[in-house]
């Protein structure tokens, strides 16, 4: 179905001038080139894959579809909140959001569960009710209040990133310094602090799976924006997560601009030290007086930017100052009864090893033995999520299954083709895909023997459609490294080429779109927050 503003390359090039290139359909390079739409400039965005969106595209399979990078999304089912206003004005306020309701996550260790409520006093009262202890108590109080200020902190520190480099350099200290004293520790650094209960701390991090680093390795500013972003609760996009990247096309077509898939850049083209446009892999070159680049810090500095430029402008090496985050794979399942007459509910499920409230000690031992438990399984029911869902796949429902998968244990088949990797990797996958069914099935045991199709994603898959070459689940890891490294921000050694996205800021599709906000405030010299705030 063709939707405005978006097409493919390969079918119509581009034509005509416009006001600037950005690379990738992520939140990140939509919000970009909305910012820009809604003040009347044409922006081409070139996407690799041959839909858009980045990860917040859907595949489809017969009479499924599944979101393969949004599940729940905080703050945007709040109308006040900054992120929704946000969301009206990139969208033209076309898109609509399900509220999840009062849990939107279940933390479980085997048999013991814990639910996040949404609502900063209900989430604290609900915990409470579980950790009746009066130290227990004193130790959530303190953790929602750091939590609070570790997030407001985040705002000076984000926008530091967007000030010209000699204000940067009188002022950048101070406005990171109130954001990096707890944010910049671990996370089990700072919940050591406020207890020593272990089962406690289990369950406070028992989302570590949104970013992706267990307690001894993530920051604990990014712990702090993440549980901040879903304490008032969770949403959805109603008909589906494509519904983001349709709705922005519709805005940045309004002002001439498009989306084109099918179009992989593989250069940036710099001429001495200034980008002037970007050949693509075809060899055709498209020039704009901007290059803002969306496709992950990695890939810009380390592969879109020729050697001898990188070597030149003092790039070389700065994508290995952080490691890159972990990878997953994904269980895609799809069964023949609506998500009501299965009993699925809408909160997601945390799932952990009974007793297992050491999420570092779990993953150490998953690390050493893939055959020991799962240290996380997240599961979402998106059909359930969705009002509109029915109305689009009568009489379906899916279901989502992810867990963490270092890319070395699929680094092998490297060099082989999608549906073409061979038995041995087919195994590799059918076995991870049993055992993810067993955990699903022993918390939603009606499922069994109802299953009607299943798919497995692995980090070849992120490899192979979203560009992250170690399968990144959320680009680089939101390690203390990362927060202290200035060079993630939008402005770039090269004149005229500019980051955005998740490395700039944080993952989630909040970040994402913050990054967006941040580089057009770096690149116009203005604050594009105040205007929503
Ligand atoms: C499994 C999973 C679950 C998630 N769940 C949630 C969730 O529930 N809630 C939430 O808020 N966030 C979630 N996230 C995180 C969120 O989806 C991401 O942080 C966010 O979408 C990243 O946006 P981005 O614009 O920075 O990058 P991306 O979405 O990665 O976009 C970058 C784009 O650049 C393109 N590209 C790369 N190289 C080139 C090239 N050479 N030429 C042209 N195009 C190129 C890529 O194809 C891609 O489309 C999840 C992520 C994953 C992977």
């Amino acid at each position: 179905m063709a939707v405005a503003g978006i097409r493919s390359y390969v079918q119509r090039p581009p034509e005509g001038d416009y006001a600037a290139i950005v690379i990738g359909s992520g939140m990140s390079g939509l919000t970009c080139a909305a910012l820009m739409a809604r003040e009347g400039q044409r922006a081409l965005v070139l996407e690799r894959h041959y839909t858009a969106g980045g990860f917040t595209h859907v595949f489809r399979r017969g009479d499924y579809e599944w979101d393969v990078g949004i599940h729940y999304i905080g703050e945007v089912h709040r109308p006040e909140s900054l992120l929704a206003s946000v969301f009206r004005y990139l969208t033209d306020d076309k898109l609509e959001w399900a509220d999840m309701g009062e849990v939107y996550d279940r933390i479980v260790f085997g048999d013991e569960r814990f639910e996040l409520h949404a609502g900063v006093d209900a989430f604290s009262r609900h915990l409470c009710e579980q950790f009746p202890s009066a130290a227990d108590r004193r130790a959530i109080d303190r953790y929602v209040r750091l939590i609070r200020e570790t997030s407001r902190a985040y705002r000076s520190y984000a926008m530091e990133k967007a000030l010209p480099a000699p204000v940067s350099r009188l002022a950048g200290g101070l406005l990171r310094r109130r954001f990096l004293r707890f944010g910049g520790r671990t996370t089990r650094d700072v919940l050591d602090g406020l207890t020593d209960n272990p089962k406690l701390k289990g369950v406070l991090t028992g989302q570590y799976g949104d970013y992706g680093l267990p307690p001894g390795q993530s920051a604990f500013g990014m712990h702090a924006l993440l549980a901040g972003h879903y304490m008032r609760g969770a949403a959805f996009p109603v008909g589906g997560s494509s519904r983001i990247a349709e709705t922005i096309a519709a805005v940045i077509d309004s002002a001439g601009g498009v989306i084109l898939t099918k179009a992989e850049v593989e250069r940036i083209l710099i001429e001495k030290s200034t980008a002037v446009g970007v050949k693509m892999t075809d060899g055709r070159e498209l020039r704009a007086p901007l290059v803002i680049s969306s496709a992950g810090v990695a890939n810009t500095f380390g592969r879109l930017i020729a050697r001898d430029d990188r070597e030149r402008l003092g790039l070389a090496g700065l994508q290995d100052r952080v490691d890159p985050s972990w990878a997953h794979v994904g269980l895609y399942l799809g069964f023949r009864q609506t998500a009501e007459e299965l009993g699925l509910q809408k909160a997601n499920y945390w799932i952990y090893p009974e007793g297992g409230f050491d999420h570092d000690a779990n993953v150490r031992a998953y690390l050493a033995d893939p055959e020991r438990e799962f240290p996380v399984v997240y599961i979402s029911f998106p059909s359930a999520k969705d009002p509109d869902w029915e109305s689009r796949y009568p009489g379906r429902a899916t279901i989502d299954v992810i867990t963490l998968a270092p890319y070395e244990w699929f680094a092998r088949w490297e060099g082989t083709r999608w549906h073409r990797r061979g038995q041995d990797y087919e195994a590799f996958k059918q076995r991870l895909t049993d055992r993810l069914l067993d955990v699903l099935y022993r918390y939603e045991p009606q499922l069994r023997g109802k299953l009607d199709h299943c798919e497995m994603s692995t980090p070849l898959s992120t490899r192979h459609f979203v560009n992250y070459s170690r399968g990144e689940i959320y680009g680089l890891a939101h390690s203390p490294q990362r927060f202290a490294q200035r060079f993630l921000r939008p402005k770039t050694p090269v004149r005229r080429l500019w980051l955005t996205g998740q490395d700039i800021t944080t993952a989630g599709i909040a970040g994402a779109a913050a990054s967006g906000l941040l580089t057009l405030s770096a690149v116009r010299g203005k604050d594009y927050f105040r205007r929503f705030a």
